[in-house]
This record gives C-alpha cells, structure tokens and sequence, in this order.
C-alpha cells in the first residue's frame, strides 16, 4: 500500500489523482488532502477517503470543516496547514496539484522530508527550478512528472544514455485559437478561451494553453527536469493529442510516448512508479478512426508567449520567476474580464523589460521578485484604464 497525500485535491488533476486511487482499491492509502476554498468537494473527500490530516487555506472555512469531520481527521488551516499536509511523516508521494508559485513552500517542505512528488504544479519549476532540482538531489527526492509531456519524456528517457540525447520535442495541442487568424483575437472572450479542444483542465492553464504560454512554461519544466538545454528543446504542434512528446536521439532514432489524451494515465504511472500496472482505466486508441497524426509549427506572432519563456529562461536567474508571477497575475486580470486577451503578452513582456534581474537568487528574493513583477502587472494594468 502506498501513501499519498494530495496537494489541490478539489482541482482537475486532484480530482483525476483520486479517481485513479478509486480504480486501484486497497493500493493507495489517502493521508492528507488539500483545497483553496472549495469546502464542499474537500468534505466530500474527507468522508470518503478518511485522511489523517486536511487543510483548507481560506481560513473563513475552517469551523465549517472541522465541524464536518469526525475527530480523528486533524483539521488544519492557511497556509501553515499545506506544509502539514505536504511533509506528514506517513507519505511516501505528496502530489504537487495547486495551481502557480502557491505551491512552493510546501513541496519545498516535502522534499526537505524526504517525500517523493508527484509534479504536476508545473509553475514552481519555472520559478525556482534550478533551487529545486539541487534540493531534490540532496535530499534522494524523485521528481515524477505528471505534466503529460514531461511524463512521455519520461517514459521515453527510461534507460537511455543523456548523451545520446539529441533533442526534446514537446508537443501542444495548439489550443483554442490555433486556427482563429491573427486579426481576431482582438475580440477573444474569456469563455472562448476556457474552451479547450481537446483537455478538460483548471481555469488558469486553460487560459495558458490558449495563450501558449502553458508551452512556454512546459519547455522550462522540460529543461530542469531532464537537464536538457533550452536549445535543445522544441515545441511542435500536433492537434491530436495522441503524441505527447517526443524524444530525438543522436542515432536518428526517435521515440514518442502515445495515449488517449486523459490526465489519468500519467497520473498512474506516478503513482505506480517504476511499476506500470494493467488499469481498470485502460482506453484503446483507436488509431484508424483518428485517421492522421498531423503536425505543424507554431506561429510565433499569434502566441508571442511562448517566445517569452524562451527569452526568460535563456536569461535566467530572477527571469523566469517574473514570467511567472506576471503570467499568473495577466491571466488573473483576463478571467476577471479586466484586460484583453491580446493584452496578456504585452503585459508580460513590458514587465520583463522593467525588471531588474538579480543573480543567483536564493527562494526568499526568488518570491520578492515574483511581488514585484505582480505589482508591476497592476501599474501596466492602472495605467491602461
Ligand atoms: P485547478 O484550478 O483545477 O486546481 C487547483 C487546486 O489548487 C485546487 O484544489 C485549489 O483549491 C488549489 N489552490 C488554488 N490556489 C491555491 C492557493 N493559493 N493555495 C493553496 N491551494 C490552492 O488546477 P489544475 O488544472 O488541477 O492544475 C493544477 C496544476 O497542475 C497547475 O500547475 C497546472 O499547470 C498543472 N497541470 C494541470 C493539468 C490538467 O489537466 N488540469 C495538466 C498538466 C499540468
Ligand atoms: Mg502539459
């Protein structure tokens, strides 16, 4: 039995981590769960798993949900709580599921622990990858991808020299607006964006996904997980889904990792990792009714935002983080109806060009330049009203 613990259990990949729990009884004991504000589905979960240890971070709801449990269940609160949750000394796989730099800390925490992470919080690798990624090596900490790209690289990288590697090739669905021409997305609404073709995903990325800026963000993953040059990692667009990523190797050889496109089966080769287990999830791709895998480039002047990563992560240091923190504060400002959607790179890259980079940063400035590109965002967004 393997213990898990879920940072962001009432989100997509949450939900998707439990339902494979679900088709795997017995194989996975619940420790602790985990949830912004969503105090419905978190007590919903809590009766049904049974965790030792819950926390809600809007701390407005902690009466309610200790009020819900039965004692047994140690019911935290804030911020404080999410370390609880993320380092209990029981779990064996503490799967990083919130969304954006609010997962840092506490996977930080688990890692000092010693726990292994599952990563699907692809946001704390882009702003703190280099930090991360030593902690996670002294500390004899596996970083399990569960990004679906990073996972089929994953896959594909089992076993296989790092010097026969050639090149990374992660692929994109091209999201919403693949096909919408240039001289259109000036009028792009929020519900427009949230409608991904072919992911069923939280908010945040599905805004990052229409932007490409989830690409963006994914190359940078790419590059810390698997210690690969940016230059040696491209993105190429495959509207299918099916492949979802690729590996180039010297000999001229490659490998691609296929699946249907549903988050539960990366998800369960984390959790079962280095097992791979028959599911009960188990769904055939049905090659010739998909017909033809199809792949083209992406156009760089209708999603600057992929570019942008390129740039942050080439100059490093406090870069990414601003990236970051500007990215999830633009994509805020866009949900809320407050900017355009075109405004979301320009936003970005004026914050970029404001920033004074810091070398070598340690986590505490890394988070003091990531309040300061979110500022930043509000003068560009003050000034433009
Ligand atoms: P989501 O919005 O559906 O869920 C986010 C979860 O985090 C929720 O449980 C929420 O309560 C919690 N949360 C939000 N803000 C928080 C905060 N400030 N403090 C603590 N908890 C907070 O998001 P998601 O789609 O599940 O994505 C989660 C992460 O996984 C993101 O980094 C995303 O990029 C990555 N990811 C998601 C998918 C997908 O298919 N959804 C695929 C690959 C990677
Ligand atoms: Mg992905």
């Amino acid at each position: 039995m393997k213990n898990i613990s879920i940072l962001g259990s009432t989100g997509s990949i949450g939900v998707s981590t439990l339902k494979v729990v679900d088709a795997f009884s017995g194989e996975f004991r619940v420790i602790g769960l985990s949830a912004h504000s969503n105090i419905d589905l978190l007590i919903k979960q809590c009766i049904k798993y049974k965790p030792k240890i819950v926390t809600i971070v809007d701390e407005t709801h902690y009466q309610t949900l200790k009020n819900a449990l039965p004692h047994e269940i140690e019911v935290c609160a804030g911020t404080g709580g999410l370390n609880e949750v993320a380092a209990h000394p029981d779990n064996d796989l503490t799967i990083a599921a919130i969304v954006g730099s609010a997962g840092l800390y506490p996977t930080i925490e688990a890692i000092e622990c010693g726990i292994d992470i599952g990563l699907a919080n692809k946001e704390i690798l882009v702003m703190a990858g280099s930090i991360i990624t030593k902690l996670a090596k002294k500390n004899n900490v596996s970083l399990l991808p569960v990004d679906s790209e990073h996972n089929a690289l994953f896959q594909c990288l089992n076993g296989e020299d790092k010097k026969s590697v050639r090149r990374l090739m992660l692929t994109a669905s091209g999201g919403p607006f693949l096909n919408l021409p240039a001289e259109d997305f000036n009028k792009i609404t929020v519900a427009q964006a949230l409608e991904h073709p072919k992911w069923s995903m939280g908010k945040k990325i599905s805004i990052d996904s229409a932007t490409m800026m989830n690409k963006g963000l994914e190359v940078i993953e790419a590059h810390w997980l698997f210690s690969v040059p940016v230059d040696d990692i491209s993105v190429i667009v495959h509207p299918e889904s099916i492949i979802h990523s690729m590996v180039e190797f010297v000999d001229g050889s490659y490998l691609a990792q296929m699946n249907v496109p549903d988050m539960v089966f990366p998800i369960q080769h984390v959790l079962f990792h280095p097992e791979r287990r028959q599911s009960p999830l188990f769904r055939e791709i049905d090659f010739c009714s998909v017909g033809s895998l199809n792949f083209q480039k992406p156009d760089i002047n209708k999603f600057p935002c992929l570019e942008l990563a390129y740039e942050a992560v080439r100059i490093g240091h406090t870069m990414p983080a601003v990236l970051n923190a500007a990215n999830e504060e633009t994509v805020m400002l866009f949900l809320n109806d407050a900017i355009k959607f075109v405004d979301i790179p320009c936003i970005i890259s004026g914050v970029m060009d404001q920033h004074k980079i810091l070398l070598n940063p340690n986590i505490e400035e890394l988070k003091q330049a990531d309040v300061w590109a979110r500022q930043a965002v509000n003068e560009h967004y003050t000034k433009m009203v």
